[in-house]
């Protein structure tokens, strides 16, 4: 019997995760989350590769929307088996899907408002891709498992989650197939994040490896350094206060945020930036603040201690929608806090809305802005923007920390593949848009001469 994987998102692209992994008579969803490139969203809504009710496992590597996103949807159309993954994950994640269908509900309740306003029909469904209802019906199947430990899911197929840094519970995962005195492992990197950073320890080795399907979202990029995120932050921050302005930073509550607070409170205890009001508006924010406390021993050890010790007065979340509306009657300089970090959706829109004409603020980039979003728009230097259905000019100041990313970058990638413990049949290059996957494929195949594939949607191909 044959392995087969087919690619079903993040196949030159970034986002939508989905990887059907076939052996064994079994089908095993990797990751099954939200598209949110703008052109690629319609896909959303598209039916499933393979109907929910024929696949037998899904396994999430981490707790981000564009690889947890879609699984209310998936358990909706009819899938009712196992959703394994970390624990750390497992919290994270069903937060993560909450939150999504809410805020798909407020947006769709805006929409919908907005089109019966202006006596039109958007080209999106102005409903939810799915509910909060949806989202709580998924909790019965999420199945938590320990890190470095074999679970065996079906005869002859078992996995391991192995820890790779990027997020809270973000894990890459090696499947063991036994098939005809066989075996093969095959490895899924998940997102990969990178070495010496705050927070978090750096990603495990790789081991054995028949085969590796890797993100390349950084694939041709090679970051800024860490060690100057506290001098970048804190030029924008006074650069802020000088002209009376806001600061808003489209983040989700799980990505930077945690270190981005962790950094603030580091450079007001040294007096390198005045003391501040900083809002994260976001309704899960507190609960992703409670899990993190869970998991201390995923964090490095200087974190931890430094963690308990970095308070940042002046902090509040935000969880409600009039208090999230009354932040715009806030004088003098706030930074505010609020997802979608690519912003596509969810309150940052309105933050964005209500300030972004203004010169005196400033938005400020902390994490990776798909193609086709407003947030690459706004970064891309685009002047005017549409925002919740109306034009916008962007006069406020843009900045971006660098350092700040989740994601290795091109040579992170490779010094992480170097810890394969030998050559892969095949380099499956996903999880980046086509000119970042090919320039990694190339580099790949330059550095450490493997053989590389970069699928294109839908793609599959048999395993030896
Ligand atoms: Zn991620």
């Amino acid at each position: 019997m044959a392995i087969k994987i087919g690619f079903y998102g993040a196949a030159q692209n970034v986002t939508g995760s989905c990887y059907l992994l076939q052996a064994k008579g079994r089908n095993i969803l990797i990751d099954c989350g939200i598209y949110q490139e703008h052109d690629l969203k319609e896909r959303n809504w598209a039916d499933f590769p393979i109907s929910p009710e024929a696949i037998d496992a899904v396994v999430l590597t981490h707790a981000h929307l564009d690889h947890c996103g879609r699984v209310p949807r998936l358990v909706a159309q009819g899938y009712n088996g196992p959703v394994y993954c970390s624990s750390a994950t497992a919290d994270i994640a069903q937060i993560v899907m909450l939150d999504c269908a809410k805020i798909n509900e407020e947006d769709a309740e805006f929409k919908r408002k907005r089109h019966e306003k202006e006596g039109r029909k958007g080209p999106f469904p102005e409903q939810p891709l799915y509910t909060q209802t949806d989202a709580e019906a998924v909790k019965p199947f999420i199945t938590p498992w320990a890190f470095d430990k074999p679970l065996k899911i079906a005869p002859g197929i078992s996995l391991e989650f192995i820890y790779v840094a990027h997020i809270l519970g973000a894990a890459f995962v090696r499947f063991t197939i036994e098939d005809e005195g066989k075996t093969r492992t095959i490895v899924f990197s998940g997102d990969v994040g990178r070495c010496d950073m705050p927070i978090l320890k750096d990603p495990s080795p790789i081991g054995a490896a028949d085969y590796i399907v890797c993100e390349s979202t950084y694939g041709d990029r090679f970051h800024g350094n860490q060690a100057d995120i506290p001098e970048e932050l804190s030029e924008i921050v006074n650069d802020a206060v000088k002209r009376g302005g806001n600061i808003i930073i489209p983040s989700f509550a799980i990505e930077r945020t945690q270190e981005l607070i962790y950094f603030l409170a580091t450079l007001l205890r040294d007096d390198k930036i005045p003391h501040l009001r900083t809002l994260i508006d976001s309704p899960m924010a507190v609960k992703v603040s409670d899990v993190f406390n869970r998991h201390l021993d995923l964090f490095d050890e200087q974190t931890t201690a430094l963690m308990r010790k970095a308070r940042l007065p002046g902090l509040t979340m935000v969880r409600s929608i009039s208090d999230s509306k009354s932040i715009n009657h806030i004088k003098g300089t706030a930074i505010i806090i609020a997802g979608s970090g690519m912003c596509t959706g969810g309150r940052i829109k309105h933050h964005l809305a209500h300030n972004i004409e203004d010169p005196s603020n400033t938005v400020l980039f902390v994490g990776y802005q798909a193609e086709g979003t407003l947030g690459r728009e706004i970064l891309d230097g685009e002047k005017n923007v549409r925002i919740l259905g109306e034009q916008f000019t962007v006069r406020a100041r843009v900045a971006k920390l660098e350092g700040f990313s989740a994601h290795a970058d091109q040579r992170e990638l490779i010094h992480w593949l170097k810890t394969a413990s030998g050559t892969p049949k095949t380099l499956f290059v996903t999880h980046g848009e086509k000119n970042a996957a090919f320039a990694f494929a190339d580099a790949v195949g330059k550095q450490l001469g493997w053989h590389t594939e970069v699928p294109a949607y839908e793609d599959s191909f048999t395993l030896e």
